[in-house]
């Protein structure tokens, strides 16, 4: 039998061999006392891609994004974001656990935000509700099929926000780099702060940064600490970060070439689905099928593996583990399904 197609997550990727010997030979020290010249390096890159002040190393984009949460806001305070983003629904209920707030929801079942609606909420403190303090974006937006969010989209918010501060949830940032070709600080420049993981398609084993102004990365590195995310020699994790972002940046294009084809062996698979390929712009399939878990479960009877996001919602991700041939047996098993 051939091998397994594995396409739960990016999040499965392994370390390159070069991210291996630059880890093995990265010279670290104690970050605690910012003496680790290997994050120190990492953070001044991503500052620097992201057009941003400041940058700092975290474990994991999840506690990105709920430091983010925590210097944008107190607790109490209403952050508007997307029904379906990250900091919602997958992050078990830390934005209020670890952050205190209050989320407004708005539709993003396109991946963007209708800017009426959004307009309506930043309103309502009018109508003696309470106001909205900070508003928090996904690019590429994962639940939404990983749609890119082109600058001006965010720019047209950012006007909207009249200063609220916006956090963007880049976890695949640089998925929507390569999809819109815009430069990651463009993308970024209307927010704040801005999440990105090293861990997904980027393939480095650990870590996400953080980046934004001076003074709220300063305090985000004591919200580290507080949430026990302060690391040593991490300088290790960082050296690998360094090769992706260095080396695995633009070899993103082949994942989201080979989602898109197999988006269109779903769309054509499955008609009752009524999923449009085009909208598979970067490295996620994902679609509604009214008995989606038994799809997923079909398919990795025939050794290819994904997920559901949602009770009737598949999701297929490409990564770098993934090539042609074995995106050709998982769309030979998608063509099967509707026989
Ligand atoms: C994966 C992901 C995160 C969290 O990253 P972890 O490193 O798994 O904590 C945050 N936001 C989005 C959109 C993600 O896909």
């Amino acid at each position: 039998m051939s091998r397994v197609v594995d396409l739960r997550s990016d999040t499965i990727t392994l370390p390159t061999e070069a991210m291996r010997e630059a880890m093995a030979s990265a010279v670290v020290g104690d970050d605690g006392y910012g003496e680790d010249p290997t994050v120190a390096a990492l953070e001044a890159r991503f500052a620097a891609l992201t057009g941003k002040e400041a940058a700092l190393f975290v474990p994991s984009g999840v506690m990105g994004n709920q430091i983010a949460l925590r210097v944008l806001c107190a607790p109490g305070d209403v952050v508007l974001c997307g029904a379906h983003q990250h900091v919602v629904g997958f992050e078990m209920g830390a934005a209020a656990r670890n952050a205190g707030v209050q989320f407004w929801t708005v539709e993003d079942d396109a991946g963007v935000f209708d800017l009426e609606e959004v307009a309506g909420a930043l309103a309502s403190e009018a109508d003696h509700q309470v106001a909205v303090r900070a508003i928090a974006v996904e690019n590429t937006h994962m639940y939404a099929g990983g749609v890119p969010w082109p600058s001006f989209e965010l720019a047209e918010l950012a006007a909207l926000a009249a200063g609220r501060p916006i956090h963007l949830d880049g976890a695949r940032l640089f998925n929507a780099v390569v999809a819109t070709g815009e430069s990651a600080a463009a993308l970024c420049a209307p927010a704040t702060t801005v999440m990105a993981s090293l861990s997904k398609g980027l393939c480095a084993p650990v870590g996400s940064l953080l980046a934004g102004p001076h003074d709220l990365i300063e305090r985000a590195r004591v919200e580290r600490k507080r949430l026990g995310g302060a690391m040593r020699q991490a300088g290790f994790l960082a050296a690998a970060g360094l090769v992706a972002l260095d080396t695995m940046v633009e070899r993103l294009a082949e994942d989201h070439r080979r989602a898109r084809r197999l988006a269109e062996a779903f769309a054509e698979a499955l008609p009752e689905a009524d999923y449009d390929p085009a909208t598979c712009r970067t490295n996620i399939v994902s679609f509604d099928h009214p008995e989606a878990r038994r799809l997923v479960a079909d398919l990795a009877g025939a050794g290819v593996l994904g997920g559901t996001v949602g009770p009737r919602r598949a999701r297929f991700v490409t990564h770098h583990g993934v090539d042609d041939g074995d995106l050709e047996r998982a769309v030979a098993a998608v063509a099967r399904l509707r026989g």
